[in-house]
């Protein structure tokens, strides 16, 4: 969906549009927006809606608040849950300062520059993720509980599965926003789920997982629920995980596909550059302390290894044709801004295609189960946020790729400039 302002001017006139959300997210990727009448949407093109930066947690402070939306023309889509009267139209936004520079802490901005330097080398990627979340109860005041929606486990059915219908909604709306599902399916957790949607440009993917977050939300409580994107909300119950799914592709050939036995090996060295960086990544990727209580079980990795088939791994190769060739990161969750994700995993592939690291031999052990001396020669993904800290902290490689006042900002310092 690529418009031009007049397009899109036109559209918004003709299709009885009366506000327009300019949303972004903050440097955590908690959504935000503000909304505009119709009538300042071409302002909005042309010199930027401001809004006060010190008032978002990571962004300005008070003496110099002042930031800019300006209305990405390719992310238009209607909000299919407001009225269909006096429709409501979301832009996701460039954030810049008054004089035009754009803002380091803008994520959309960072993963931008990510996918740009990967092109620069000649290559693109395609991202998918999946996105497991629960429903829970509402409590008598609205506020959300921990009382799961059902008992159900995993690919189970309804009457079991309470979910059915909740899927179908989110399915339904993810389509009418032009965003397409693929499957879905009750998880392993009680009241857990999870809906896959296509693969996309790194941006696009970004800005559909965070389409997809809201609306799984905004379904859930439309349904009297909540739904928790939480790494590890019952601690005796499956994490929830968001799977990032990489392929790399150049002159139009994804680089992921099986050649025979093997893969390219430049698809080798992205995802040995990739399993070279995770350990001082992971504070970006597992961002809270709960995101720890996830990993090491429950089909959540705990350790720094990759393998074909086997789900105990960190990165998985699953067996895919096609299109769909790609890795799988197993270790992310939905707490992690998915824009800052993104642009460390494409930055540390394009490292590793550019110094063309060698790939270590699979691991095809079960890794829950496995015997001390085969543990003994894996590497654990850091154990607390406090390691994974540390090892962000001391990590030039996350200097080099992200803004200091980003890093600080969600190690827990000071905020970005
Ligand atoms: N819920 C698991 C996790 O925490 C993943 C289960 C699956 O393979 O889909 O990552
Ligand atoms: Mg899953
Ligand atoms: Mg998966």
């Amino acid at each position: 969906m690529d418009y031009t302002v007049g397009e899109i001017l036109q559209f918004v006139e003709e299709n009885d549009v009366k506000f327009i959300r300019l949303a972004f997210c903050d440097v955590f990727g908690r959504p935000k927006n503000i909304a505009i009448m119709a009538d300042q949407l071409e302002r909005a093109f042309s010199s930027g809606i401001s809004f006060d930066a010190s008032a978002v947690r990571g962004f300005l402070q008070v003496e110099e608040s002042d930031l800019f939306l300006f209305p990405d023309p390719g992310t238009m889509a209607i909000l299919p849950w407001r009225p269909q009267q006096g429709r409501v139209v979301r832009f996701f936004c460039h954030i810049r300062h008054p004089d035009g520079r754009p803002f380091a802490g803008d994520g959309r901005y960072l993963l931008h520059q990510a996918e740009g330097a990967l092109a620069e080398m000649g290559y693109t990627a395609k991202v998918g993720a999946e996105c497991e979340f629960y429903l829970f109860l509402q409590g008598e005041d609205g506020a959300p509980t921990k009382i799961p929606f059902d008992r159900a486990g995993y690919l189970d059915m309804a009457p079991l599965d309470r979910g059915e219908n909740i899927r179908r909604e989110i399915c339904l709306t993810l389509e009418e926003m032009g965003i397409l599902p693929e499957s879905s399916h009750h998880e392993q957790g009680p009241g857990q789920n999870e809906v896959d949607f296509k693969y996309a440009d790194p941006l696009r993917a970004a800005d559909d997982l965070t389409t997809f977050r809201s609306v799984v939300r905004v379904v859930a409580a439309q349904n009297g629920l909540c739904a928790s994107f939480a790494p590890k909300p019952l601690p005796d119950a499956s994490g929830s995980g968001l799977h990032v799914n990489l392929s790399l592709h150049r002159d139009g050939v994804n680089l992921f596909r099986a050649q025979g036995e093997g893969h390219s090996r430049e698809a080798e060295a992205f995802l040995a550059g990739i399993l070279d960086r995770v350990e001082e990544i992971t504070a970006f990727l597992n961002p809270l302390p709960q995101s720890y209580e996830r990993l090491g079980r429950c089909e959540a990795p705990g350790y720094l290894s990759w393998s074909h088939q086997n789900r105990s791994q960190l990165i998985r190769i699953p067996a895919a044709a096609g299109p769909y060739a790609r890795m799988e990161l197993r270790s992310p969750d939905p707490a992690c801004n998915p824009y800052l994700a993104f642009a460390l995993l494409l930055r540390a592939g394009a490292e590793g295609v550019r110094e063309k690291k060698a790939l270590c031999p699979p691991c095809d052990h079960n890794l829950y189960t496995a015997p001390e001396e085969i543990l003994r020669g894996v590497r654990p993904l850091p154990k607390d946020f406090a390691a994974a800290a540390q090892l962000a902290r001391e990590s030039a490689f996350v200097r080099a790729a992200l803004p200091q006042g980003v890093v600080d900002s969600l190690l827990g310092g000071q905020q970005p400039r």
